[in-house]
């Protein structure tokens, strides 16, 4: 069984003082393949030190965060297009817009989320979206913008079943994590509805850590307990969960 883990921030500091041992913990449990999603330029170097101490397990994607979107941003997006013309990427991400945490640069988000959607067409690279209470203006851009060259992922993904099928209209899986074991989380109400075959599993570690991990630092390894949920959810065991998902995620990400 091969679980692969599609967000995962391995380079934060959270993990600077067992990063090791949380990355053994993870592939002791089956979870190889670990696509990380980019920040800012401040996690650069960071990710490449990552990706060149575990070159066969970790897929590094390059974008601009929106809630890293500042005064900055025009610098940061080039720090983007160098970094694609320079090195192999998997993905443009994490790319979106999020207006839960600041709305004072809502257009520069969204100018942002734009010129990165026309990079990774432009180097046939899937996307990787952050949404967070702005679902109207991410769809917004991508009805703009959509067309076979538009393809990826709606990372942890927490809307309606109305919005979950706007998003796989527009060649998004679905980024399923944490909020799926939730109480309150809502999607596993409806996850059922959803083909198996658009949905990819992620952890968005340190963040978003599942039941009955809610509240701490999350891990890759705890990808199993939204594994064992969405058995529970589609009614088939972990090894068709695992295979499905991680076929999903080649298909996704070309590796
Ligand atoms: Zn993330």
């Amino acid at each position: 069984m091969i679980l692969t883990d599609t967000h995962t921030h391995l380079y934060s500091e959270a993990f600077d003082e067992d990063r090791e041992q949380v990355i053994k913990n993870a592939i002791d449990k089956g979870i190889e393949r670990f696509f990380i999603p980019a920040i800012d330029s401040t996690y650069t170097q960071a990710m490449f030190d990552l990706k060149n101490t575990y070159p066969e397990h970790m897929f590094l994607m390059m974008g601009l965060h929106p809630t890293h979107v500042k005064e900055n941003y025009l610098e940061e997006l080039n720090h983007v297009v160098e970094m694609l013309q320079e090195h192999q990427f998997y993905a443009v991400g994490e790319i979106g817009i999020d207006l839960y945490w600041d709305t004072s640069f809502v257009k520069q988000q969204q100018e942002a989320f734009r010129f990165q959607i026309r990079l990774a067409k432009q180097y046939k690279l899937p996307i990787v979206i952050h949404c967070r209470d702005a679902f109207d203006e991410i769809f917004e851009i991508l009805e703009t913008e959509k067309g076979d060259s538009l393809f990826g992922i709606f990372h942890c993904f927490t809307g309606t079943l109305e919005q979950a099928r706007q998003a796989i209209s527009y060649n998004m899986k679905l980024g399923i994590g944490g909020v799926s074991t939730f109480k309150n989380g809502k999607i596993d109400t409806f996850l059922n509805q959803i083909d198996l075959k658009d949905i990819v599993l992620e952890t968005d570690s340190p963040y978003l850590a599942p039941v009955p991990f809610r509240g701490k630092r999350n891990e890759s390894s705890y990808l199993i307990k939204v594994a064992e949920k969405l058995e529970a959810i589609y009614g088939v065991d972990i090894e068709k969960i695992a295979a499905v998902t991680t076929a999903n995620s080649k298909a996704v990400f070309g590796i």
